[in-house]
């Protein structure tokens, strides 16, 4: 399984603002820098977009990635999310008024985008992977997922304070690779965090704890004014099994 998080910053750097991720280069993880790539056969060949909640992190360039893709025909992306999100996507983003309204606008043959509701512990098949969305604590309604291949499984948590359900069900899968855990905020900021639903360094320490398994832990979703502090405090925890995510790598599983 090939993974990557499209980078976000200009130039390329390490800070993250936006969140895409690529699996196998077929299916996204959220529109936060979907649109951004500038080779378009690469969002061309994305048909699947699984949106983990609505914060404009995860779906900033969305409408930009469905307008750059879109060829008149029947062949159209594929939007999956809660049947909430996507309520939100029409009535908030693609409302005619700050996008146009490609739900509507969308025929059986001729479409900008076909949507699928996903449902929490559901999995669904997509492009020769298994995704299973599992729900954490983020104060809005926030799916995590999981991807599997059958040979490697990977966890996505999105964003999340403190949870539990999506340990429990990773404890049970006998081939979980990675993890890519957001850290937003240095130890000084817990309370921030925890307002926010969000991890700092302290509850990252505590949530990785939660899974025995033998895993790559990727740090991703620094907030990029803290991300040095926040590195130097999991760095001083001493973890060998901890790294911090690079945009634009291919991770491979
Ligand atoms: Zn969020
Ligand atoms: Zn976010």
């Amino acid at each position: 399984m090939r993974i990557e998080l499209l980078p976000s910053s200009i130039p390329v750097t390490d800070s993250q603002f936006l969140v895409t991720f690529l699996v196998n280069q077929e299916i996204a993880i959220d529109g936060g820098s979907i649109g951004l790539l500038a080779d378009l056969h690469r969002q061309e060949r994305i048909k699947h977009v699984f949106i983990t909640h609505e914060h404009l992190d995860h779906i900033a360039t969305l409408p930009l990635f469905l307008e750059n893709i879109y060829q008149p025909g029947p062949d159209c992306v594929e939007v999956l999310a809660t049947a909430d999100v996507l309520k939100f996507l029409h009535n908030d983003i693609f409302n005619g008024r700050v996008w146009p309204d490609f739900f509507q606008l969308s025929q059986p043959e001729d479409g900008f985008m076909n949507t699928a509701v996903l449902e929490p512990m559901q999995p669904v098949q997509r492009a020769g992977l298994t995704i299973t969305p599992v729900v954490v604590a983020h104060g809005v309604e926030t799916l995590g997922l999981v991807v599997d291949d059958g040979v490697s499984a990977v966890a996505f948590p999105s964003d999340t304070a403190p949870t539990k359900q999506i340990w429990e069900y990773l404890s049970s899968l006998k081939h979980l690779r990675a993890v890519f855990l957001e850290a937003s905020f240095p130890a000084s900021h817990a309370a921030l965090a925890a307002a926010t639903g969000h991890l700092c360094t302290t509850t990252f320490a505590t949530e990785i704890k939660k899974l025995s398994a033998d895993v790559r832990w990727i740090v991703v979703h620094r907030k990029a004014r803290y991300a040095e502090q926040i590195a130097s405090e999991i760095a001083a925890f001493g973890l060998t099994n901890v790294e911090f995510v690079q945009p634009g790598f291919a991770y491979e599983f």
